[in-house]
């Protein structure tokens, strides 16, 4: 076997490789027949996913970011409403907030968990807060105790962000139904992707779910009626094809993640802050995220050894140029700023060889000592 020099960060290729003829069949079984809008192959995923989730309605839309929107609109949240989340997140998250015209209100994280801090939601709550947004991080669920809790106090919305947390499980549960909806992302790299763009809404909400259907597909029930302003927000035939191959698989990834995981975790628990999967969580290890100090001086001596790394995220959802407008101040939030100057996300996918995995260690090993 030839010498390993780099390990990529991730290698969609790989995934490809093992399914591909199931795939193109399934892909040119779409292209012959034609019905490349809402056909056949969406019905039949959005049941699968469904049932998989375990949630009665999954209603296929564009992407993750829509999927997060169209789900507060559904629950006409808008104008003059806030909405907490994470200040530890992608910036999708924030901007379905500001899509519907609400006002992204953040608090910090749990430091051990990477996901949002149920006490701060409390301390963040206002006469104006309307639903919770709580983001399953890196595919380790949030404390949906907590964020449940202090919804029920408030009376407040909850939508699950489940972009990374296909297949994660809290309490022996899958996520996608603790709260009033949830949201899930296809995007390539996520533990269920897409050959492309796509995204699904998960709830056991019969009138919401009729009402995220329309939302998606230009507020119409009947072809040219539109009863409401709904927006094109639809998954392609083609990609629910691709994602109805790859659903079947998807316990299996999540488990090879998940030893994976323990693999880095044994080798580098003792040298560098690894993370730390929750015991009422079943962690699907979307990132492997290790903290570090002196964390860009040694990104750049793993890219001198072919160790891929990522950052997800370096700068925190509240300090992002695009809400300077809400006026939040660095310091605000002390364990997300904190934990941004040193994550650091090391190589993850199922296909992940033993060899890869020592690879990778061997190279930390080295740039840490
Ligand atoms: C990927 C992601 C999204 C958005 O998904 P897209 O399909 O890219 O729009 C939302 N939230 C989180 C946490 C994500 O990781």
């Amino acid at each position: 076997m030839a010498t390993l020099t780099k390990v990529p960060f991730v290698d969609l290729k790989a995934q490809r490789d093992s399914i591909q003829a199931e795939v193109d069949a399934a892909v040119l079984n779409v292209f012959d027949k034609g019905d490349f809008i809402l056909g056949a192959a969406v019905e039949k995923f959005e049941a699968d996913y469904a049932a998989y989730i375990g949630a009665k309605h999954a209603i296929g839309v564009g992407t993750g970011l829509a999927a997060i929107e169209i789900a507060l609109r559904a629950y006409g949240v808008g104008p003059g409403d806030e909405v907490i989340t994470a200040a530890n997140t992608f910036i999708a998250t924030v901007l379905a907030i500001t899509a519907v015209g609400a006002t992204p209100v953040f608090v910090d994280m749990d430091g051990e968990r990477y996901t949002i801090d149920p006490a701060a939601i409390s301390a963040a709550i206002t006469p104006k807060t309307r639903a919770i947004v709580p983001v399953h991080l890196y595919g380790q669920t949030a404390d949906l105790d907590g964020v449940l809790a202090v919804a029920r106090r408030h009376n407040l919305l909850v939508i699950e962000d489940a972009a990374q947390a296909h297949g994660a499980k809290y309490r022996g549960t899958r996520v996608g139904t603790f709260g009033h909806a949830a949201a899930f992302s296809f995007y390539p790299a996520k533990n269920l992707g897409a050959y492309g763009d796509g995204g699904m809404i998960t709830t056991n909400d019969d009138a919401a779910a009729a009402k995220m259907r329309l939302l998606g597909n230009y507020g119409q029930r009947v072809k040219y009626y539109h009863s409401i302003t709904g927006t094109n927000s639809r998954l392609d035939t083609a990609q629910a094809a691709v994602l109805g191959v790859k659903l079947p698989r998807l316990d299996g990834w999540n488990a090879a993640r998940r030893r994976h995981a323990s693999a880095y975790s044994g080798r580098l628990k003792n040298i560098v802050h690894t993370p730390a999967p929750a015991a009422d969580a079943e962690h699907i290890f979307h990132l492997y995220v290790i903290e570090t100090e002196r964390r860009d001086a040694r990104r750049e001596a793993l890219k001198q050894r072919g160790v891929d790394t990522g950052i997800h995220y370096p700068v925190p959802a509240h300090l992002q140029e695009c809400v300077a407008y809400l006026g939040y101040k660095l310091g605000t939030f002390p364990v997300t700023e904190a934990a941004a100057g040193r994550i650091l996300s090391l190589p993850m996918y199922a296909e992940l060889s033993d060899a890869q995995i020592d690879y990778v260690c061997d190279a930390v090993a080295d740039v840490l000592k």
